[in-house]
């Protein structure tokens, strides 16, 4: 192992390809910021960057990050208006638009892409019109989206879109990028209350690193996990990103159409039209534990039960970067399969046919 010890350090020029290969992932000209830490820093540095005493925020809340953005929000003193979907649903481009002709003051929008903790994907693209008509400040947490499904930044009008590389970019945790729009640059630059001389400042790393050329690394980089995302950004130019986005998209439908077909199980969104392709969460029924039944399978499988609450009725099965592929939803269906003593066979064959009719 001493080999990932003896590397050179990480140059600045190095660092700037990559900001530039994420720029070109996310489909913007916007500046990017690769941070140095795991999504919830960009995360939390744009709220607190752009939120302030005096402003108004709307925070969609489809799964748990936006339970965490509200609370940040709400310690940076804006008032906060919270429009909260059932976690196994979407959130709608007119709920939005009604909750931002309610509140006019609403200067600011937190939405989250695709939960890979709930399963379910919101419409942004209409979403970030409604929010672009209005004026307001749109704030994308992409984590779990990027790769899996069309993410486009600038076309869309998102000010601020975070992603990280751990999910079905099938890179490295522990390092993440946000994009700064011209506009949100304004607005956190306007804000006495943004972080500066801090961790969470992203005003820091515009003065000293993407304003002044972007020449001299102002901290000594997260360098292993810099290499990894170079690494796997090479990958997915590599495969094309229209082919990685496929293999998500069918490792979704393949999992549940097999999960139909068990017939013991059910997914969990509803609406296929909702479900994220970066995972699937499944529901089991009264009287069978989640988190029990996932206790007694393969732990080298992607699937884990649901978090707090949802640990006894909901499984997520995770088929995204390495995993998003047809032998992992195999492998997976087949467990559940015998889990539920449900006809295995059956389910792959819905599954393999739901594959081949995606990709
Ligand atoms: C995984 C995930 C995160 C958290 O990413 P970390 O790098 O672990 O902080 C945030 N938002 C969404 C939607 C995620 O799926």
């Amino acid at each position: 192992m001493s080999h990932f010890l003896d590397l050179p350090p990480l140059s600045a020029a190095g660092f700037a390809a990559i900001e530039d290969q994420v720029a070109a992932l996310l489909h913007t000209e916007a500046d990017v910021i690769v941070t140095q830490g795991e999504a919830l820093l960009p995360l939390e540095a744009a709220i607190r960057g752009a939120a302030h005493p005096g402003s108004t925020a709307l925070n969609i809340v489809t799964g748990p990050y936006g339970q965490t953005f509200g609370n940040w929000l709400r310690s940076c003193g804006a008032t906060v208006v919270d429009l909260a979907v059932p976690f196994d649903s979407a959130v709608s481009a007119q709920q939005v638009a009604e909750a931002l002709e309610s509140h006019p003051e609403i200067d600011f929008v937190s939405l989250v892409h695709a939960e890979a903790a709930t399963g379910n994907t919101n419409p942004v693209a209409e979403i970030a019109a409604a929010v672009r008509e209005h004026g307001a400040l749109l704030m994308l947490d992409a984590v779990a989206s990027v790769a899996a499904e069309p993410l486009l930044t600038d076309e869309w009008g998102i000010d601020l879109c975070v992603i990280g590389g751990q999910k079905a970019m099938g890179g490295p945790a522990g390092v993440s990028a946000v994009s700064v729009s011209g506009r949100a640059w304004e607005r956190i630059a306007a804000n006495p209350a943004a972080p500066r001389r801090s961790y969470l400042s992203l005003l820091d790393w515009k003065e000293r690193w993407t304003d002044a050329g972007r020449t001299v690394l102002p901290h000594a980089p997260a360098q292993l996990e810099m290499l990894a995302l170079g690494a796997c950004l090479d990958r997915i130019a590599a495969d094309g990103l229209p082919t990685v986005i496929a293999r998500h998209r069918a490792a979704s439908a393949a999992t549940r159409a097999g999960v139909r077909a068990l017939g013991t199980l059910t997914p969990f969104v509803r609406e296929d039209a909702h479900a994220a392709p970066v995972a699937t969460t499944v529901r089991t029924p009264a009287g069978l534990h989640a988190a029990e039944l996932a206790a007694t399978l393969d732990p080298a499988l992607p699937i884990q039960p649901g978090g707090g609450a949802l640990a006894a009725e909901m499984l997520r099965v995770n088929h995204y970067g390495q995993a998003s592929g047809l032998d992992t939803v195999r492998a997976c269906l087949t467990a559940l399969a015998d889990a539920t003593e449900a006809d295995g066979a059956k389910a792959l064959a819905a599954a393999e046919a739901a594959w081949d009719a995606t990709v």
